[in-house]
């Protein structure tokens, strides 16, 4: 895979698929900030599998849903690599309950750390790209962005904001030359659904085509694809990592 930008920074990568995205793109030769909020011992053994496969990497701690601490997660980058060429807003996280039953806070603070922390680091991510005229960023939505689920108003209104606001900005950096995309995983096997009780994993799966759960690496290839030179005509697009669940 061919990148022209030489560093990325991946939000949410101690763990599940950020983490998988981080060792993907340090095999393509990227330096990697691995990004986490409170799995310090994660990141770090994330950190030394890249490096002990000769890749480069780094470890940064900020909450992506507060503004100030992203802002200077950021500068960091800037003063120690001088640009930031790409990044993933990949951190996310799921309260599940039924509407019902949802509090106004339940809702509130799944919208703040998926979608408000993704409209902050593609907002700054324009900010820093715009000055080489160069970037692409990657946001990681969802499926039930596009279909809703029983469960999730609140998170599957994240996700969809995820993927309208994707095209907002790739409307907008387009003119600086900064693409914007969105992948939507399917069910990919991580700690965010490990949870999930047997007979209702075995449902979903009756729904998927491919027959089984993603892994997080099949979601990591997308991404890198999206990202790289290869994709140098695309923006404001939503890919499909679902095994046909959603076509
Ligand atoms: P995961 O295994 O639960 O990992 C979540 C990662 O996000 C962790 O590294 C966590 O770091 C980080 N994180 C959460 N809140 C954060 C915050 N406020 N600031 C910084 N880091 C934060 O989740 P996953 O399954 O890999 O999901 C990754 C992304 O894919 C999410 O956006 C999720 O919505 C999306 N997705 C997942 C699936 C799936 O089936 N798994 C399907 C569709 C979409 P700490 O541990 O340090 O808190």
């Amino acid at each position: 895979m061919k990148f022209s930008g030489k560093n990325v920074l991946v939000t949410g990568a101690s763990r599940g698929i950020g983490a998988e995205i981080a060792k993907v793109l340090a095999g393509y030769g990227l330096k990697v900030w691995i990004n986490y909020r409170s799995s310090a011992t994660e990141a770090d053994k994330i950190k030394e599998e890249i490096e002990s496969n000769q890749g480069v990497a780094a470890v940064i701690k900020f909450d992506v849903s507060n503004e100030k601490e992203f802002i200077e997660g950021i500068k960091t980058i800037l003063d120690s690599d001088g640009e930031l060429s790409y990044l993933v807003n990949n951190a996310g996280i799921t309260k599940d309950k039924l509407a019902l039953r949802m509090s106004v806070e339940d809702f509130e603070s799944v919208i703040k750390a998926n979608l408000t922390s993704t409209f902050i680091g593609c907002r700054e991510a324009l900010k820093v790209m715009s000055k080489k005229r160069f970037g692409s960023v990657v946001n990681i939505s969802s499926i039930v962005g596009e279909s809703g689920n029983a469960g999730q108003v609140n998170y599957s209104a994240s996700k969809g904001g995820v993927i309208a606001m994707t095209k907002s900005f790739a409307l907008e950096g387009a003119s600086r030359k900064i693409r914007f995309n969105c992948v939507t995983p399917g069910f990919i096997a991580t700690d965010m659904t490990q949870h999930l009780k047997e007979e209702i994993k075995n449902a979903y799966i009756s729904k998927i085509p491919l027959g089984r759960f993603g892994e997080p690496k099949e979601v990591a290839e997308a991404v890198a694809f999206l990202l790289s030179d290869h994709s140098s005509y695309i923006t404001g697009e939503t890919l499909r990592v679902n095994g046909g669940m959603l076509m």
